[in-house]
């Protein structure tokens, strides 16, 4: 099956009830048993819901893997990623990270004796350096938020194969549409299925997708003995958005193109983040491990300044000023006071989060429209 049949029918069958076409909302907490121990799969909903179930599996067939596993958010999903490891271990993540993750890592599970070491990995090499014998998983975001690196997780994958490391891959800015880092080599895929999965900024959700029998086990377990889960009114809306998650990205990514190539010769804009432009530092590996280029860039204006940027955003009207991304409506952020506040300034400007830069995520309205607003926004 083709991805965009994948999408709508992946790993789904008709509701057996009664033929529902899309799986029924099982608003359900427990089921009926006839004798103790006697049920049809189904014993509470914190372990198994069918509406959920149906989801996981969408998750499992997009992904190209052989398990998905629903989470109430992103960062839950995370979270149980984290708790495959034992106090002692250590990971590698990249350094430009999204900041709730980093936050995550350094503020609770630092506390819980893991170390976490941050690299820069658009040069897969470097890090061999930072690997020990405690070294247990590498995470990788790529895209990178918000500047929008590029990380070779091929080659990634082959150095953590060769030390018998985890390798897990946050795909939310990419998406499956663009690219499968289970086909090269990663162990774990997670999603906050909040962006573009879900689509319609609707919902809050995450994901884990495996291919691995071991790690499935593992993760269900931890799933279910953490117990963050999400409900089946939300596992139907993300199914739902899945369905057209092809159509959605194949215009982020027309519209992407466009204003990234407006921005770029724009006089008051200095640089655009943006994978598909030739000059990007690694346009070859974006070209070789995706389909196409997405629909997030990011700019920085020549008024280096916060108020500069702050006066661009506060403009806009058809993006929105907004946290988050990957739905429907374009939206507008300032990383630097909003998804990265949480990132101490030294540590972000490192990775070259200036106040002046701002983030979008290109939606799908009319193309036209999306750029008048940037032209407004960007004149005094
Ligand atoms: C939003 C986001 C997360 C966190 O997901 P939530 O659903 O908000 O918990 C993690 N990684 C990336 C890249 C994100 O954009």
């Amino acid at each position: 099956m083709k991805f965009n049949t994948k999408t709508i029918h992946g790993g789904q069958e008709h509701d057996p009830a009664y033929g529902s076409v899309m799986p029924p909302i099982y608003q359900t907490s427990t089921y009926a048993q006839t004798t103790p121990g006697g049920h049809k799969g189904y014993e509470y909903s914190r372990t198994h819901n069918p509406t959920r179930n149906a989801l996981e599996n969408s998750l499992a067939s997009i992904e190209n893997g052989t398990h998905g596993l629903a989470f109430g958010s992103g960062l839950a999903a995370i979270d149980a990623v984290i708790k495959l490891l034992q106090p002692g271990d250590e990971v590698i993540s990249t350094n430009d990270l999204y900041g709730g993750t980093y936050r995550l890592f350094t503020k609770i599970f630092e506390g819980f004796g893991i170390k976490f070491h941050f690299v820069g990995m658009e040069n897969a090499d470097k890090i061999e350096r930072y690997i020990t014998d405690k070294t247990k998983l590498i995470w990788v975001e790529t895209p990178t938020n918000p500047m929008m690196n590029i990380i070779d997780v091929a080659s990634i994958a082959s150095i953590a194969k060769k030390h018998q490391i985890l390798l897990a891959v946050d795909n939310t800015f990419a998406t499956p549409y663009l690219q499968r880092p289970l086909d090269l080599g990663a162990d774990i895929v997670m999603h906050s299925a909040t962006k573009y999965l879900g689509g319609h900024s609707d919902v809050v959700m995450g994901a884990l997708i495996v291919k691995d029998e071991k790690i499935a086990e593992r993760l269900y377990f931890i799933q279910n003995a953490s117990g963050a889960v999400c409900g089946p009114q939300d596992s139907f809306l993300v199914l739902r958005g899945i369905k057209t998650l092809h159509v959605r990205m194949q215009r982020h990514c027309e519209n992407g193109e466009a204003i990234a190539k407006y921005l770029k010769t724009h006089p008051k804009v200095d640089k655009v983040y943006w994978p598909g432009f030739e000059d990007h530092p690694n346009h070859h590996i974006a070209k070789e491990q995706m389909d196409d280029f997405g629909g997030m860039i990011s700019f920085t204006t020549k008024e280096d300044s916060l108020a500069g940027a702050v006066q661009v955003v506060e403009k806009l009207k058809v993006f929105t000023l907004a946290e988050s991304l990957g739905g429907v409506e374009s939206l507008a952020g300032h990383p630097a006071s909003m998804t990265h506040a949480s990132i101490p300034k030294e540590e972000r400007e490192k990775t070259g989060v200036k106040d002046s830069l701002i983030r979008l995520s290109v939606g799908i309205e009319d193309m036209d429209d999306l750029i008048a607003d940037l032209e407004q926004a960007l004149s005094n």
